[in-house]
């Protein structure tokens, strides 16, 4: 067997399951210790510094500079005491990762003489050097300066001897050059919105937030295996590998036991999680072999997100003390299952509702229903938007796969409130009710939390599925920052919900009574937003031709999803919004195009220096072998008689011809695709031409090298096969 293959194998079979002593304490008692949580802050603040900030926690107020030197003082003296040396504005670049640059606390201020100190100053506002984070041509390089502010919302934490301050990214002139702050934009949106028809129902609605319950789906591989295969070193997905025998069709994996060794890894990652507040609740093994997912208690979105970011970061770190690698990506082993990030999204009042959940009587459940609708209509309205939400190179792999929600948008609601709406549309006339009318809609409205509680009929195909209290977004790539979705899904929602109000505030003004403009105004919503309803089996080929008569999109690949962002009107809708302006969305656009030929063209060099460096080599020297024993077989045997002999040989000969000839032109074909893509200035074109020429060449190059994988010698295959990365333990 190859050197490192064989190494790699035998490392694995000695590890041990790696016991990380967490203590006897309960979480309760330490979760959170490593934040600095308003609730720590109220034990260190004058009462005054206390409510500026926790005013700009809850409204997103300003914190002036008196009161930012005060918080920056006990934030710097709280960090200390846990250890803190540096501290650092942790912000997330359109790079896709989160970016930190560690400055230390400490300052000489004479010969041998130091201290440590932290203004306000450097707690609100600090000027990495910022030159090589994508912009889209937002900044020149000369004029390299971007700078980060701190979001109060999004509570300090430490990690090791590091402060870290959540903060956004901005260009010199306002631009936004991160996830951040569209996010903060569209839930602001959203929330006052939100708001104001809340008041509708209950005047003592104030204040609503957005909420995000993510589910984090990843694959756990030895460290060892991981180190063998340059391709899931370099891109996170292995680019080769036959299928094993066993994939996932025994379903043995889902809610199987856990391994000891990945038991001990995920208590670990989780204590450090809760350390640090984020709210692990959940875990169990998924569909595929190896695969996993867990899950935190819902938040506030904007605090949801940074914890999701924080928990990649910190279950990667963590896996390194397992000898884990985590695999994030959304298709890492063709064959079987994908990893997503389910995002479940809700919206919640400051009086504890969830307008999401149906309520107990007519008055509340005319309340859910307004929301519900409205989410559906703006779903349909922006389906292409909230499909380019979610582009990216892995996660064309995975959406339209079997086992993945299709590229194509569309609602589940279920079958009873399927009929809940039918009923809704038909039962209201066009002009004004009839008391017999209005009891009859009461009636039938107040039945939805019956409905509901038999209405257990979920549907796992769905990208976008109403789950009894709440939507969840299913297509959601397991690498994605949710920010790109969410910032779409509530910048859609505030749109929509402002137009409903325009239009409900009119009927009311022409003479309609609240409820009934309401009802009115809904029962349009159900009608003209039918299509994007549909209850069937979303992985089926029917549901494409279907999709396609109602006139439904299905943006196949990240370049074409893409394009909606150039439309004149998404670009009208964030600018209206006041999310992104059309600059500020051209650079994105630009940006993730950037990322998407960067991705293909990494993917395309590891399969050509794979194919011809490793695979090639194996398969030639086992055809030497053979060559060697047919020669030796036919010498011996002699003449017809000997050919005979050696046929078997013979015909493995000339089959790894094949595939070697087969491999190596595949590649070379691809080679020559990439030359001509390279030569592309335009992104968006070179994009198409990444995807459609280059790209498209990866399953044949693939096809060659799997099947020399099943012909050649097993002793000298170079790469840990997929058996070995999915069932070693
Ligand atoms: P599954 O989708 O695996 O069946 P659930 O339906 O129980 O699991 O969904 C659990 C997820 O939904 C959790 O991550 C939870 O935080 C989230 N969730 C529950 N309620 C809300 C809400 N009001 N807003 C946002 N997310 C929510
Ligand atoms: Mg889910």
């Amino acid at each position: 067997m190859s050197n490192s293959r064989k190494s790699a194998l035998d490392e694995v079979l000695h590890r041990e399951a790696n016991h990380v002593d967490t203590g006897s304490r309960r979480v309760s008692e330490y979760f959170g210790e490593n934040t600095f949580h308003l609730d720590k802050m109220r034990e260190c603040l004058t009462e005054e510094a206390y409510k500026v900030v926790k005013s700009a926690v809850e409204h997103g107020t300003p914190v002036d500079r008196l009161h930012a030197d005060q918080i920056a003082t006990a934030m710097k003296d709280w960090a200390i005491s846990k250890g803190a040396t540096h501290y650092t504005h942790w912000f997330q670049p359109l790079t896709g990762s989160t970016a930190e640059k560690h400055d230390g606390f400490f300052k000489p201020i004479g010969p041998g003489k130091a201290i440590e100190r932290f203004e306000g100053e450097l707690l609100v506002q600090q000027e990495p050097d910022a030159s090589s984070f994508p912009n889209g041509g937002i900044r020149n390089t000369f004029e390299a300066r971007g700078y980060t502010a701190w979001d109060p919302s999004s509570p300090a934490f430490v990690i090791g001897k590091t402060l870290c301050i959540p903060t956004i990214f901005i260009a010199y002139t306002g631009e936004a050059l991160d996830y951040k702050m569209p996010l903060i934009k569209a839930l602001s949106a959203v929330e006052k919105i939100a708001k104001d028809v809340c008041q509708y129902f209950d005047k003592n609605v104030t204040n609503v937030k957005a909420t995000l319950g993510w589910e984090q789906e990843y694959f756990l591989v030895d460290t060892a295996l991981y180190n063998a295969r340059p391709d899931l070193m370099m891109t996170g997905r292995a680019v080769f590998g036959h299928s094993p025998a066993k994939g996932q069709q025994l379903d043995d994996h889902y809610f199987g036991s856990i391994p000891e060794r990945v038991t001990a890894f995920m208590r670990d990652f989780e204590y450090e999680s809760h350390l640090l507040g984020i709210p692990v609740t959940t875990r169990h093994n998924e569909v595929a072999p190896n695969q996993f997912e867990c899950a935190p208690m819902f938040e506030e979105v904007n605090v949801a997100n940074d914890h999701n970011l924080l928990l990649m970061d910190v279950m990667e770190k963590t896996a390194a003390k397992h000898n884990f690698r985590v695999l994030l990506h959304e298709k890492p082993f063709a064959g079987i299952n994908g990893s997503g990030k389910h995002n479940n999204w809700s919206l919640g009042t400051n009086t504890g509702v969830n307008l999401l959940q149906p309520g107990k009587n007519p008055k509340s459940n005319l309340r859910f229903l307004t929301f519900f609708v409205n989410t559906i209509m703006a779903i349909h309205k922006n389906a292409d938007l909230l499909r380019a939400s979610i582009a990216s190179a892995g996660n064309d792999h995975r959406l339209g796969a079997n086992e993945a929600p299709p590229a194509i948008i569309s609602v589940f609601i279920g079958s009873q409130l399927t009929k809940m709406l039918d009923d809704l549309e038909k039962s209201i006339s066009a002009g004004k009710m009839t008391p017999e009318a209005k009891t009859e809609l009461k009636l039938n409205i107040g039945k939805i939390p019956q409905i509901l509680l038999d209405n257990t009929d979920r549907n796992r195909t769905s990208p976008f599925a109403f789950t009894g209290n709440k939507f969840e977004f299913r297509a959601v790539g397991s690498t994605a920052n949710c920010a790109q979705a969410m910032t779409v899904l509530n910048t859609i929602m505030a749109e929509q919900l402002e137009e409903f109000k325009q239009n409900v505030d009119a009927r009311i003004e022409s003479g309609d009574k609240r409820d009934e403009a309401i009802l009115k105004e809904l029962q349009k919503l159900i009608a003209a937003s039918k299509k994007i309803r549909f209850e069937g089996n979303g992985y089926g080929d029917e549901w494409v031709k279907e999709a396609e008569k109602r006139g439904l999109s299905n943006l196949k690949d990240t370049p074409r999803a893409l394009d909606v962002f150039g439309r004149k009107e998404v670009k009208e809708l964030f600018d209206t919004m006041g999310v992104l302006s059309p600059v500020e969305l051209e650079a994105r656009h630009e940006i993730e195009l950037e990322n998407y030929i960067l991705k293909i063209q990494i993917e395309a060099r590891i399969m050509g220096d794979i194919a011809k460096n490793h695979i090639m080599p194996a398969a030639i020297k086992y055809q030497n072998t053979l060559i060697d024993n047919a020669r030796g077989v036919m010498e011996v045997v002699g003449g017809k008689e000997g050919q005979e002999a050696a046929r078997t040989q013979i015909n493995f000969i000339k089959s790894i011809s094949k595939h070697i000839n087969g491999l190596n032109d595949k590649v070379n074909d691809m080679i020559e695709e990439r030359k001509k893509a390279n030569l592309i200035e335009d992104a968006r074109e070179k994009a198409y031409a990444y995807c459609d020429n280059v790209k498209a060449k990866f399953d044949d190059i693939r096809y060659h090298a799997d099947k020399l994988e099943i012909m050649v010698d097993d002793n000298i295959w170079p790469l840990p096969k997929l058996r070995e990365l999915l069932f070693t333990k």
